[in-house]
């Protein structure tokens, strides 16, 4: 069997200094991470321990989307709740109750946990344990936290994931375990390609539900869909699972490195390959050529958002012909992102973390074309003329994969058209 090659994890943007800043940031907080969640675990629900400002942040950010009865909801600590830890655990455990019996169909339950003190005083991870004795084996109850002052937005589905890695039961069973929420059409997409490998048992984390819930043991391989799971990434290689390293799925090249990096590990030949991939290679190149006309010679800077920034970043640079001025992350855990970073010509600058006023001077005074930032700098910006794209329609958008790639460009390039048809 050939052995395909891969890429390599030096050069590039591997040595290129980081810029660390910890000051005051502008991002949303892991609550964020239910809208999609609930959407893909379908006998989950997601219950916040929080505050009316929790309450409405998850209203807003999901009523758009909500054609059924949701599958997540707040627990409200007042003021009384707060008298003694001993009640707020017992009403918590009448509002479990209530929320269980109304709902037969809920298999999962995660308590998640937010700011106010009160909250963080709660010992969650004993409640989850107690009502999982109480509720099993219908329910499986589980806890995380996605308070502002513990995660970004992106990391709530970090913290979610992460709580059922020590759940999870033994296979020793070789397969492979794709980890990340996806838009189903892309999950479709990927696995159709992987099967097409020749791979047995694919598996995803999180699954449609808990009896699909993966099993995990020495003969799993795994590999993230996305860049933002490290401490999940971390949880997974503690029970000895093998992780498989590659750039992001994003574009024609993250594609095609991601699904060889898996290819080599399930020892798929080169033939087979290049077989299931060419076509719809083919298509993303060309849909990426038509979508990037717009984005060629421009430039790009990312303040810190949901951590898709460096792979984004690459896809820009190396298939949309873009030049990033400066890749702004919350985090840069090289371990995870290295591949990606060795696609990049060195040239940006690579910030972590944020210190949002010392970077909207450099943003101001390097007038990038593209401006990708979270909403609540996005209007300010805009009004000082530059043009700027929602990091957070990256998430919620399908952009992984080939069929995606032309749309990920189109995705960046909508602003600026919407730029030129202004000055008309
Ligand atoms: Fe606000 Fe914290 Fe609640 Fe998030 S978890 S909505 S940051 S109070």
């Amino acid at each position: 069997m050939n052995e395909l090659s891969s890429v390599p994890i030096s050069g590039g943007c591997t040595n290129t200094p980081l810029l660390k800043e910890r000051g005051q940031r502008e991002v949303f907080c892991g609550l964020t991470g239910i809208i999609w969640l609930h959407r893909k675990m379908q006998d989950a629900f997601f219950l916040v321990i929080g505050s009316r400002t929790c309450a409405h942040l998850l209203q807003s950010a999901a009523g758009v989307m909500i054609f059924a009865e949701p599958r997540f909801g707040t627990a409200i600590l007042e003021e009384k709740d707060l008298a003694g830890m001993a009640d707020a655990h017992e009403e918590l455990d009448r509002e479990v109750e209530r929320l269980l019996v109304r709902r037969p169909d809920i298999k999962q339950l995660f308590l998640v946990g937010s700011c106010p003190s009160e909250v963080i005083k709660l010992d969650l991870s004993r409640a989850a344990e107690r009502l999982t004795q109480l509720y099993a084996p219908r329910v499986r109850v589980l806890n995380y936290s996605g308070s502002g002052i513990e995660t970004t937005f992106t990391q709530g589905e970090d913290a979610c994931l992460a709580s059922m890695v020590p759940v999870l039961n033994d296979t020793e069973e070789r397969q492979l375990i794709l980890v990340g929420a996806l838009p189903d059409v892309v999950e479709e997409q990927l696995i159709k390609m992987l099967t097409a490998f020749g791979i047995p048992n694919i598996k995803t984390l999180p699954a449609i539900s808990k009896e699909k819930t993966p099993y995990i043991g020495k003969n799993t391989s795994f590999v993230l869909a996305q860049p933002f799971l490290g401490e999940t990434a971390e949880a997974l290689e503690g029970c000895g699972l093998k992780r498989i390293l590659a750039p992001f799925p994003f574009g024609d090249q993250g594609t095609t490195e991601w699904l060889r990096a898996i290819a080599n590990e399930f020892g798929v030949s080169n033939k087979v390959f290049e077989k299931v991939t060419s076509a719809p290679r083919i298509r993303a190149r060309k849909a990426v050529e038509a979508a990037a006309v717009r984005l060629r010679g421009k430039s790009v800077f990312f303040f810190p958002d949901s951590q898709l920034e460096i792979p984004l970043a690459r896809f820009l640079v190396n298939e949309c012909g873009m030049r990033a001025i400066e890749i702004g992350a919350p985090y840069v855990h090289k371990s995870i992102v290295g591949p990606d970073l060795a696609l990049i010509p060195e040239g940006p600058v690579l910030s972590e973390g944020q210190d949002v006023d010392l970077q909207l001077e450099r943003c101001r005074k390097a007038k990038p074309d593209i401006t990708v930032c979270g909403l609540g700098l996005a209007n300010p910006l805009e009004g000082e003329g530059l043009t700027t794209k929602w990091a957070i329609e990256l998430v919620f958008t399908p952009v992984h994969g080939y069929e995606q790639a032309g749309d990920l460009a189109s995705l960046f390039a909508r602003p600026l058209k919407r730029k030129e048809v202004l000055k008309l």
